[in-house]
């Protein structure tokens, strides 16, 4: 059986789930009271957003980071605002968010491995994934520096792709994920997915991305030899969820 991990397209607009929108730059003065950490300004998008206080006592006071999970907890309110163009992907604060019509597909075929909470009422949901695998460590590296109050690195770089690194699930059907969380720019976690999940969902016409097939030790081989052989980068081929949102 095969494995795949989720890519997402690049937003064109931002989406938040833990933050409010406060204003449309240009700017005013800011609210009272609140620490400058819990602001965010997105010139780009012309907006500046602010950490809803359900969210602050799990954020670091000095660097902003948090806990995914723990964020998943307290669970989502609205306001909720959700840009994508497909059926799902990352808010900008971290939250992996799939559309009503996501979840009546794995709840129709009954998938396994994740939990879902409302996003107020967006009719879109946010998703974790629960059945968590042990890996290799060496796949994740983290920044070198390190926040002075709650230690978290910087940032940590690195992907799993390969069935190797993960100590894969004996069973169908299901979303599955590490162990270990890292406080990555996206999300602490890579989500994975069984095949037969990918076909219910190229299926059921979600669109929003493409799913990334996780290497085997024959497409690492082949890897190597075809850049042995001077050819161009080759990888598993991409397969595209590109239906139609809002059809079936
Ligand atoms: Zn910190």
């Amino acid at each position: 059986m095969n494995y795949y991990s989720f890519s997402v397209g690049d937003p064109v607009k931002t989406s938040w789930a833990l933050h409010e929108i406060v204003k449309i730059l240009p700017k005013r003065e800011k609210t009272e009271g609140m620490p400058p950490i819990f602001y965010k300004f997105f010139p780009i998008a012309n907006e500046e957003v602010r950490l809803k206080p359900q969210y602050q006592h799990l954020c670091c006071k000095t660097c902003g980071r948090y806990d995914d999970d723990e964020i998943f907890n307290v669970g989502f309110d609205d306001p909720v605002t959700i840009r994508f163009k497909g059926d799902f992907g990352h808010t900008d604060d971290r939250v992996f968010a799939v559309s009503e019509k996501f979840l009546k597909i794995l709840m129709g075929k009954t998938v396994g491995g994740y939990e879902t909470k409302p996003l107020g009422k967006s009719g879109w949901h946010a998703l974790n994934a629960t059945l968590r695998v042990d890996h290799s460590d060496k796949v994740l590296k983290c920044g070198k520096s390190l926040c002075s109050e709650c230690r978290r690195p910087d940032d940590a770089f690195g992907v799993f792709d390969q069935l190797r690194q993960l100590f894969l699930p004996p069973l169908r059907n299901t979303f599955f994920t590490t162990k270990t969380g890292w406080p990555r720019h996206g999300s602490d976690r890579d989500f994975f997915i069984t095949e037969d999940v990918l076909e219910a969902l190229k299926e059921g016409g979600i669109a929003g991305g493409y799913c990334n097939r996780l290497w085997t030790t024959d497409d690492v081989k082949k890897h190597k030899e075809r850049a042995k052989q001077g050819a161009n980068y080759w990888r598993p081929p991409p397969v595209p969820l590109n239906g139609k949102r809002g059809k079936k």
